[in-house]
């Protein structure tokens, strides 16, 4: 899109870098910024981000979740497959809305949906069985053992990122940003647990600029 960048879309002005390889990681936790590749979501608003394998591509080398050298190897295996580089994408934007819905959930005090569950579980199983401990003698940590070729490579790490969160001392802290209908997840990690926005230079400027101009209709 050519503009500002910060055009008005399904009742809510853009973010800016309005594409994975410019959108803010602002998340504090993968899984988070993942699920924070889409925005907005009402129906008929919602902001898409990855459109194609190749976005999933961009973001995963952005956010760290593969090296470049894998991006490459998976870019190139896409190229011979695109009907299974199709099949991921599908799978990846079914398991990020899962994502998405189990930590807003899980912000708002709410019970997750069984079926969100199993779609992580599903990606969780298939990560944990290409999981192997790295040695050169000695451990040296983890690592994936895989065919070069095996697209779903992309979503392994989000999704033990995601049980990690899920099951760590930090899952009281996930929080959805207060400017309905961002939809956007974040750590709050401030001390006081007093974060409300995604980012303040956005959502939260836009929450101070209307509740402002209620006030002078108001005549406060
Ligand atoms: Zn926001």
């Amino acid at each position: 899109m050519v503009g500002t960048g910060r055009e008005t879309l399904g009742g809510m002005t853009e973010k800016p870098g309005n594409d994975v390889a410019h959108l803010p990681l602002i998340g504090g936790h993968i899984s988070l910024d993942f699920a924070n590749t889409a925005s907005s979501r009402t129906p008929g608003g919602k902001v898409e981000r990855v459109h194609r394998f190749e976005d999933l591509l961009v973001w995963s080398e952005r956010a760290g979740t593969a090296t470049p050298a894998e991006v490459a190897a998976l870019r190139a295996a896409a190229r011979v497959d695109p009907t299974g580089a199709h099949r991921v994408l599908a799978r990846a934007l079914k398991f990020r809305e899962a994502l998405y819905r189990i930590f807003s959930a899980t912000a708002a005090g709410q019970e997750c949906q069984r079926p969100d569950l199993d779609t992580l579980n599903a990606v969780l199983q298939d990560a944990l069985a290409h999981r192997a401990l790295a040695t050169t003698g000695v451990v040296t940590g983890w690592t994936w053992v895989h065919e070069r070729s095996d697209l779903t490579r992309l979503l392994w790490p989000i999704a033990l990122a995601a049980a990690d969160l899920l099951t760590g001392s930090e899952v009281d802290r996930v929080k959805e940003c207060g400017n309905s209908p961002c939809s956007w997840l974040f750590l709050d990690r401030s001390r006081n647990r007093s974060r409300r926005w995604c980012e303040m230079r956005d959502c939260g400027n836009r929450v101070k600029v209307r509740a402002f101009a209620a006030r002078r209709r108001r005549g406060a």
